[in-house]
């Protein structure tokens, strides 16, 4: 990886882990979806990042890829356990990262854990150490807390102006080869965590309000075409949710194009994922890059110094960036 492309993924990890920590303080009992997402864009947009999918608020038994639809009227619940998964990008150089929030004493202990098992499986990666060894330490972890991973979320590999590459790192034990970390490669880490009993797995809820270019089909109806191009030259290969185009077209016309264009199959709209006992998750993320020195988070704080003094010592930077200056 070139300084260019380094500088340009710690830009976008660095204005993402900014806005993240404020996420903290704006998930509250009786507050929007609508508007946390709307703050956690905007903050985006004015640190010069753009979201690179539509922010996720998962609630309690809602594991994954729910984002409000345009003029959603849901509040955070009391008592809940709310998963804040946002993501960033600088010229098609992506973090992606999440947060959970505990708003009761009974779920603390269920984000400790997925943040202790975020942390102990970065510490093991290094180049050629191989994918399967997270599910390993990530078992190690949760097992301490009379917890289990939820088996089919997984991390990934990242990619140019690409979210989910092709490797898959799963939080639990697997007997297969997933191949090996690489150096100069990009991955997020995400353990989702949730109560002991049957074994825990996610199914498709109802749609979660996030789309994505399916296929670059030949759409006739003239409306649908001039959406689908805007969607195309905004969007390209990342997710995206509605309510970035509303500045496009009035919203009950775009919501009916929309439905179009996921009919033709031009558009794929994600389900939200529920765990399957009902049973409530926590999640933590982390993007980082592979140096010979092990993983360099980008979407962790490091330091304060201006970002040429940090890039600059690269390739040797190791899990905690230095100041030169
Ligand atoms: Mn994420
Ligand atoms: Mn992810």
């Amino acid at each position: 990886m070139d300084d260019d492309t380094l500088e340009g993924y710690m830009k976008a990890g660095q204005a993402l882990a900014r806005t993240r920590e404020k996420v903290k303080q704006w998930v509250k009992p009786g507050v929007k979806f609508t508007d946390i997402v709307k703050l956690v864009e905007d903050d985006f947009i004015a640190s010069g990042v753009l979201p690179s999918f539509p922010t996720n608020v998962d609630v309690n038994e809602v594991a994954a890829h729910y984002t409000p639809t345009i003029g959603e009227e849901t509040t955070i619940p009391e008592d809940s356990v709310v998963k804040i998964d946002l993501g960033t990008h600088y010229n098609g150089l992506i973090a992606d990262s999440a947060v959970t929030v505990s708003l009761s004493d009974k779920y603390d202990d269920l984000v400790y854990a997925a943040e202790e098992a975020l942390e102990e499986a970065l510490k093991v990666v290094a180049p050629g150490v191989p994918i399967t060894e997270v599910g390993k330490r990530v078992e190690r972890v949760l097992k301490n807390y009379n917890y289990q991973a939820v088996s089919n979320l997984t991390g990934h590999s990242i990619e140019y102006f690409e979210l989910h590459g092709d490797v898959s790192i799963p939080n639990v034990q697997v007997n297969w080869d997933l191949g090996k970390f690489e150096e100069g490669k990009v991955y997020a880490i995400e353990p989702f965590v949730t109560f002991e009993g049957r074994p825990s797995k996610v199914v498709d809820w109802k749609p979660g309000g996030i789309y994505i270019v399916n296929k670059l089909r030949n759409v006739k109806d003239p409306k649908a075409k001039s959406l689908f191009d805007e969607i195309n030259r905004r969007f390209r290969t990342l997710p995206f949710a509605e309510r970035w185009l509303q500045d496009f077209m009035p919203s009950d016309e775009l919501h009916l194009n929309m439905e179009k264009l996921v009919k033709l199959k031009a558009l794929y709209e994600y389900p939200a994922l529920i765990e399957v006992g009902g049973r409530p998750v926590s999640q933590a993320e982390h993007t980082f890059v592979v140096t010979r020195d092990g993983a360099l988070v980008t979407t962790q704080r490091v330091c304060s110094c201006s970002l040429s003094q940090r890039v600059s010592i690269w390739p040797k930077p190791t899990q905690v960036l230095l100041c030169r200056g």
